[in-house]
């Protein structure tokens, strides 16, 4: 048995016991890299001195039996949040070079609970796209057929956790970005209730719409995390005053009796068979375990991609603005401060972002305000509004997390409408601020994962994963792995 195939409970037995030292673990997940990164391309800078650093300190933790969930516990952060001291990019060449003086506050926490980092991992620049095709650096490969994409924006994340070069990783989901990629990498990916776990640290893309969560081997291990990252920061005015539970406790409680809505507006035209087969499989499995499918409906559904492009598109073309050269990384120098700017800009963004900065900019200007922006704000109230009647009447939705698996490389490039499609189960979920999962449900004919979405009522992750954790047990897709 090699060492990184483990997940973070098996792990955690073992290095408790002291069968095993996190010396050797850290071995263990480096020569899987050595081995299979220059083919999966899931990182862009990888922390093995630090790693190395943290290692020392987490296995006397573990000699001294002091608490921490994670000590020892090899992890991938996103390279859109801070870690002190180590480059943080958004995987775009006008980050290329920063260096944050601060944490971020989820990675403090995996800190005091003795993570080890393993490195930043590869994202469509500033989180917009859902391939990886958009990073400033490279494409990040799907282990399960490197000719294809590992979906995005988190797909360096999903990509180093399938490949088992890391025991689990943290993403950022502002429309489908830790769930898409989870899905089509055949990993779980959980993106928590807005306001759930700090951003404190996160590059913000659109702050109304942005949360930081778990992508794991399995359910439990995000569970795990879940109780790592999660509850109020003073460091973060919008993450909420709710208490955190224990969220392992709910895990292998009795689903009898749950209703289980189904969205008839989620079944669509252009939809992969094998993804609808699967999916529906994966209903009629629930069902089985004494849950009780009901079909709902979400009427505003066909809204929501308009609508989230107009608003994370405004958003981002206010938090980009900071990005002028004068105060962080990258500058192209000019014969005046204007000329700074724009030559900066011009340099450091790439395409799909200058196209997003511009869409954003356009629907906030004077004169164009109430036709876009407000419209889409009052868009966005209706589509949260069909989810909390929806939640009233049943205790989860269970929806595919994307049309289609994983697509080839370049397939989509050209076309962003095309790629904007591939979050449409997703998306939703984010304008609505409830939390939902993509677990493992199957595989196309060509052998890549399918996934399956949970969604919950607001701060009600413990649902889903108490649902995603009974179906997961009843089942082997979990167990797969790609062969590099
Ligand atoms: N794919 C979506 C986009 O391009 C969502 C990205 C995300 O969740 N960060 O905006």
């Amino acid at each position: 048995m090699e060492l990184y195939t483990l997940d973070i409970s098996e792990l955690r037995r073992l290095l408790d016991r002291r069968e095993v030292s996190v010396g050797e673990v850290v071995d263990s997940v480096y020569k899987r890299i050595d081995a299979v990164e220059g083919r999966v391309k899931a990182f862009v800078t990888l922390t093995k001195e630090e790693a190395l650093k943290m290692a020392g300190p987490a296995q006397k933790k573990i000699d001294n039996k002091e608490p921490g969930t994670l000590l020892g516990i090899p992890i991938a952060i996103k390279d859109n949040m801070c870690a002190k001291g180590i480059r943080t990019t958004c995987s775009s060449r006008i980050l290329e070079k920063f260096v944050p003086p601060y944490e971020s506050t989820v990675t403090s926490r995996l800190k005091e609970h003795g993570y080890i980092l393993v490195g930043k991992t590869n994202l469509d620049e500033f989180a917009m796209g859902s391939s990886t095709e958009n990073s400033g650096f490279h494409t990040t490969r799907n282990p399960w057929d490197t000719a294809r994409i590992p979906g995005g924006s988190s797909g360096g994340s999903t990509a180093a956790v399938a490949a088992d070069e890391c025991m689990a990783a943290l993403g950022s989901d502002t429309g489908g970005s830790i769930r898409q990629p989870a899905s089509l990498c055949g990993v779980v990916g959980l993106k928590p209730t807005y306001g759930r776990v700090s951003r404190y640290g996160l590059v913000a893309f659109a702050s109304s719409l942005d949360q930081i969560g778990p992508i794991t081997k399995n359910v439990s291990d995000a569970a795990l995390i879940m109780n790592v990252i999660s509850g109020r920061d003073l460091l973060d005015s919008t993450s909420a005053p709710v208490d955190v539970p224990d969220f392992t406790r709910i895990l292998g409680q009795d689903v009898r009796g749950l209703k289980i809505g189904v969205p008839k507006e989620y079944f669509i035209e252009g939809m992969e068979e094998d993804v609808v087969n699967s999916v529906k499989a994966a209903v009629r499995q629930i069902e089985s375990l004494g849950a009780v499918p009901v079909e709902i409906s979400l009427p505003h559904t066909d809204y929501a991609i308009a609508t989230y492009y107009l608003l994370a598109t405004s958003e981002a073309s206010s938090n980009l603005a900071r990005y002028d050269g004068v105060k962080y990384g990258f500058r192209e120098n000019g014969k005046d401060l204007l000329e700074m700017y724009m030559n900066t800009r011009a340099a450091g963004f790439g395409a799909e972002v200058k196209r997003r900065i511009m869409l954003g900019t356009y629907a906030l200007s004077s004169g164009y305000y109430d036709a876009y922006y407000k419209k889409a704000q009052q868009a966005r109230t209706l589509i949260k509004k069909d989810f909390e009647q929806a939640l009233k009447t049943v205790d989860i939705i269970v929806t595919p997390t994307s049309p289609t698996a994983a697509f080839k490389i370049g397939e989509k490039a050209d076309d962003p409408l095309q790629m904007y499609l591939s979050d449409i189960f997703t998306i939703s979920v984010n304008l609505a601020g409830v939390p939902a999962i993509s677990i493992p449900c199957g595989f196309t004919r060509d052998d890549l994962p399918v996934g399956l979405q949970l969604i919950g009522r607001h701060f009600d992750e413990e649902t889903i994963l108490k649902v995603a954790y009974a179906y997961e047990q009843s089942t082997e897709w979990h167990k797969r792995k790609p062969k590099l």
